[in-house]
C-alpha cells in the first residue's frame, strides 16, 4: 500500500503540533496517509518543497517564516489566500499545478462558531495588524459579522487592511482614542502575548457580555485573556482551536472529508496541561 504524502514545512519545526493533528485526523477519518515535519533552509525553501512534490508530495502546509514565499510560488490560489498574501496550505492538482489557500482564518472562525454560535450581526474589534490579522479578515466578513474595527499599535498598518477590505464588508480603522465602546468580540492577533506583554488597551473595550479570544495559546491564560478577565470579559478562549481549526480546513482540502476537531483539541488541551 503506497501511502498518500503530506509534509509541514517550517524553520524552526521541531516542536509542531502538525504531524499528530493530522495523524489522529487520518485515524478518526479512516484516511490513509503520511504527514511528516520538514526543516526547510531559510534560503531553500522552494527547493525543498519542490523536491517533495517532485518525489510525489500531495500537499503540504507552511508555517513561519515561508507563508509569504509559498504565497508567491502557487500557480493559483483561493481568495482567502490572495487577499491574505501568505499561503498555509498547498495542494497539488491532477494537472501539476500547486494551489495555495490559507485556512489560519476559516480555523478561527470555526472556533468562534464553536465556542459561541453564528457571528452574523456582532460587532468585532481586531487587534494588530500583522500576517495574522490579515489572515483573519476575509473568514470574519464572510461569516456575517457585522462590522469589523482594526486597531494597531503602528496605526498606518491597520489604516491599510482597512483600506484593502473595505470592499467586502464594514470595515475600518480606529487609533486608541476612538476605541471609547465595548464590542461583541474582540480578538488579539498581535504578537505581544508570546512576550507575556499586553497591548495597550482600554478598559471601555469590554462589556460583561464580550468575547475575548486570544490568538496565542499555552499551559497558563495569556497575558490578554488575563486582562480581559480581569475587566469582566463574559468569555475568554485561547487560540488552541484555531490551531486544530486551521488543520482540520487543511485535511478538508485534501482529502474531501473534514474531521471532528473536538477530541483533538482535548488530546492537545491534556497535553500541553501536563507540561511543566
Ligand atoms: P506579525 O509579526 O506579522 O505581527 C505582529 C503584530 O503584533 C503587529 O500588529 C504588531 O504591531 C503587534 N505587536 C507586537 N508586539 C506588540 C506590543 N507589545 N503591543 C502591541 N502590539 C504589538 O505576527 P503574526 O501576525 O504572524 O502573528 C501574531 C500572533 O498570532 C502570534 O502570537 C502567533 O503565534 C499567533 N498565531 C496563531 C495562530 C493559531 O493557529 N493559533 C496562527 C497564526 C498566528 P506593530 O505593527 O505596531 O509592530
Amino acid at each position: 500500500l503506497v501511502q498518500d504524502r503530506y509534509a509541514v514545512f517550517g524553520h524552526p519545526i521541531g516542536h509542531s503540533k502538525s504531524p499528530a493533528i493530522h495523524q489522529a485526523f487520518a485515524q478518526s477519518t479512516g484516511e490513509s496517509l503520511r504527514y511528516e515535519a520538514i526543516l526547510a533552509p531559510l534560503d531553500g525553501f522552494a527547493e525543498s518543497l519542490q523536491s517533495f512534490f517532485n518525489e510525489g508530495g500531495k500537499g503540504a502546509n507552511v508555517t513561519l517564516p515561508f507563508k509569504e514565499q509559498a504565497y508567491a510560488l502557487c500557480d493559483c490560489l483561493s481568495e482567502e489566500a490572495r487577499l491574505a498574501g501568505a499561503v498555509n496550505t498547498l495542494s497539488r492538482l491532477d494537472d501539476g499545478r500547486i494551489k495555495g489557500d490559507n485556512t489560519d482564518g476559516l480555523g478561527l472562525v470555526a472556533d468562534l462558531e464553536r465556542h459561541i454560535g453564528a457571528l452574523s450581526g456582532k460587532n468585532v474589534l481586531l487587534i494588530g495588524a500583522g500576517g495574522a490579522a490579515r489572515g483573519a479578515i476575509l473568514p470574519l466578513l464572510n461569516a456575517g459579522i457585522a462590522s469589523l474595527t482594526i486597531h494597531n499599535r503602528t496605526h498606518s498598518k491597520a489604516e491599510l487592511l482597512a483600506e484593502t477590505f473595505k470592499a467586502y464588508g464594514q470595515v475600518k480603522a480606529c487609533t486608541l482614542d476612538e476605541l471609547n465602546h465595548s464590542f461583541d468580540i474582540v480578538i488579539n492577533s498581535t504578537s505581544a502575548s508570546l512576550s507575556g506583554e499586553l497591548p495597550n488597551l482600554p478598559h471601555e473595550i469590554i462589556a460583561a457580555h464580550t468575547v475575548c479570544y486570544d490568538m496565542m495559546y499555552g499551559k497558563d491564560l495569556t497575558a490578554f485573556n488575563r486582562w480581559a478577565s480581569s475587566q469582566g470579559a463574559g468569555e475568554v478562549i485561547d487560540g488552541l482551536g484555531m490551531l486544530v481549526g486551521q488543520a482540520a480546513k487543511s485535511f478538508a482540502i485534501w482529502r474531501g472529508v473534514e474531521p471532528a476537531v473536538e477530541p483533538v483539541l482535548a488530546q492537545l488541551r491534556n497535553e500541553l496541561a501536563v507540561q511543566a
